[in-house]
């Protein structure tokens, strides 16, 4: 694919932040075209996160955490149906063991306060266990935040990129930034694997590589350390063991190990927080998820892990101070940073773009309202939440809605091929998985991963040796031994 040559305005980083400003961009009657080094948007720290809406109580107040984390929040309840977001306001609980803890809560519910979070209230013992039957009898009380929620770690991504794209941005994957051209102190282009893209201005979203972004265009004013976080996913079968997000009272560098349901009705445990070196490194080890279920139990203590079927691991992309950076660059005109995004960077990312959209004006960017702007995201078929006539009604309209192709979350072809040929459409296995949940179940793709490669391969019009799991040179398959596929049906 070409890459446009020009723009008004260059994302760097397809990952929630990047996408969020790109949709808000979307509004105005300016170019806007998003780069992004993976075959997919959501492939960074946007795809392996807790998934939960925080309500704001842990941040300092005054803080740019704090700030957004309240603001997006809010922002998310007026959006999420319109782009079809899957979030559950379920609430949630900081749970106290000890008086230690109890005096921590008292102190979250004030900074909760100041920062705006509304609904905090503490809970003594019994109202705790009558909500929560399954949490430790050690619990002497927990702090209850209506407005928190979970929500899909990497559907809001894809919703907002799918946004986006039907308002004239243009995605570009694949498409790795070398470095951000500079002339005089002033942005005048991005340099990518594919070509130049001149623009006079750059958003910095890149994730853990913000800082090389940065440093590329000569504004070394920050560094970015990778810091993992651990879990382990449990089946569907067990989701009820908890009702709310449960947290244990924090800790100075981690929110601590949560015990949570997921929003698509499965049950979580992590995540842990590892001071690491390698960007690239997403590995679980025994060590680490040993210690995610001994941070579970104290809260939980009957984890059913028999009923685990999948670890994983994010990275957190921390700076010095823990806060985030969104700011224009002192050092060159037209960068935009928006970087050191850590937790609760998902739940910020609508206000993140707000305040973007502010900078850029600031800088100069004329920024004017389009007439046309679409706000909604066309309407998604889930087969699996559909009534038996709403069903048939669907198979009527499109036969392929008929034919199961993951059996553990009831994922149909018509779903699969809608993803596939979405605004921001899936090109790999993972983009299917993560638009359709087909490989999300308890076989993790052990049944439906070859059906979904040939569909891949048809619908794009490759060969399945060129389909690939998640990365640019991800390769499933090396050749074919059959020309034959055998249906479904059969
Ligand atoms: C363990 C963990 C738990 C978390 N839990 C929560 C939570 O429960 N709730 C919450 O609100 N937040 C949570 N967060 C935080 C949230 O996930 C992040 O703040 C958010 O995903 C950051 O998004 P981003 O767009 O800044 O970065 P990313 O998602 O990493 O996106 C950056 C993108 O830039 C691309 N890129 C990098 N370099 C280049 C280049 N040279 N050229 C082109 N593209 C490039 C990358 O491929 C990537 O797609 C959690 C984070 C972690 C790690």
């Amino acid at each position: 694919m070409t890459i446009p040559t020009k723009a008004d305005v260059v994302i760097v980083g397809g990952g929630v932040v990047g996408t969020a400003i790109a949709r808000e961009l979307s509004k105005y009657d300016v170019d806007v075209v998003l780069v992004e080094k993976e075959p997919d948007v959501a492939m960074g720290t946007s795809k392996a996160n807790s998934g939960i809406l925080h309500a704001g109580f842990d941040a300092k107040p005054g803080s740019l955490k704090a700030k957004t984390n309240v603001r997006g929040n809010k922002l998310y309840r007026e959006i999420y149906q319109d782009l079809g977001i899957d979030i559950k306001f379920i609430g949630s609980l900081v749970v106290a063991t000890s008086d230690e803890e109890m005096a921590t809560l008292n102190e979250l519910q004030v900074r909760g306060r100041e920062n705006g979070v509304p609904g905090l209230e503490i809970l003594d013992k019994e109202t705790v266990l009558k909500r929560e039957p399954n949490l430790t009898t050690n619990v002497m009380g927990a702090l209850w935040a209506p407005t928190g929620g979970v929500m899909c770690p990497f559907g809001a991504t894809i919703a907002f990129a799918d946004n986006a794209v039907v308002n004239g941005v243009k995605i570009c994957t694949e498409c790795p930034v070398e470095e951000i051209v500079v002339e005089e102190g002033k942005v005048s282009g991005v340099k990518t694997a594919k070509g130049f893209i001149a623009a006079k201005y750059v958003i910095n979203a890149a994730g853990l590589f913000a800082d090389n972004i940065s440093r590329s265009a000569g504004d070394n004013s920050f560094d970015i350390k990778p810091r993992k976080g651990e879990y382990v996913l449990f089946d569907k079968t067990v989701a009820n063991l908890v009702n709310t997000v449960i947290f244990p009272t924090p800790s100075k560098v981690s929110k601590g190990i949560l015990v949570s349901p997921t929003v698509h009705g499965n049950l979580f445990i992590g995540p842990n927080a590892q001071d690491i070196d390698d960007k690239g490194d997403m590995d679980t080890s025994p060590d680490g998820l040993q210690e995610i279920i001994a941070g579970a139990r104290k809260t939980v203590p009957n984890l059913p892990l028999h009923a685990s079927i999948t670890q994983f691991a994010g990275l957190r992309a921390a700076t010095g101070d823990g806060d985030f950076v969104i700011k224009a660059s002192d050092s060159v005109s037209g960068m935009i940073q928006a970087a050191g995004i850590q937790s609760p960077g998902l739940t910020a990312a609508p206000a993140i773009a707000e305040i973007v959209i502010g900078i850029l004006q600031e800088q100069g960017l004329i920024l004017t309202k389009k007439a046309n702007f679409n706000s909604q995201n066309r309407h998604k078929v889930k087969f699996h939440e559909l009534a038996h006539n709403e069903r048939a009604k669907v198979i009527a309209q499109n036969p392929l809605y008929g034919r199961i192709v993951c059996r553990c979350e009831t994922v149909t072809e018509g779903e699969i091929v809608d993803a596939i040929h979405a605004p921001c459409g899936a090109l790999t296995v993972d983009g299917v998985k993560r638009r359709t949940r087909a490989g999300m179940g308890r076989c993790q793709g052990g049944f439906c991963g070859p059906r979904v490669t040939a569909i891949l391969a048809r619908e794009l019009n490759i060969p399945v040796t060129e389909v690939r799991k998640d990365t640019t040179k991800s390769y499933l398959f090396f050749d074919k031994i059959t020309d034959e596929v055998q249906s479904n049906d059969e």
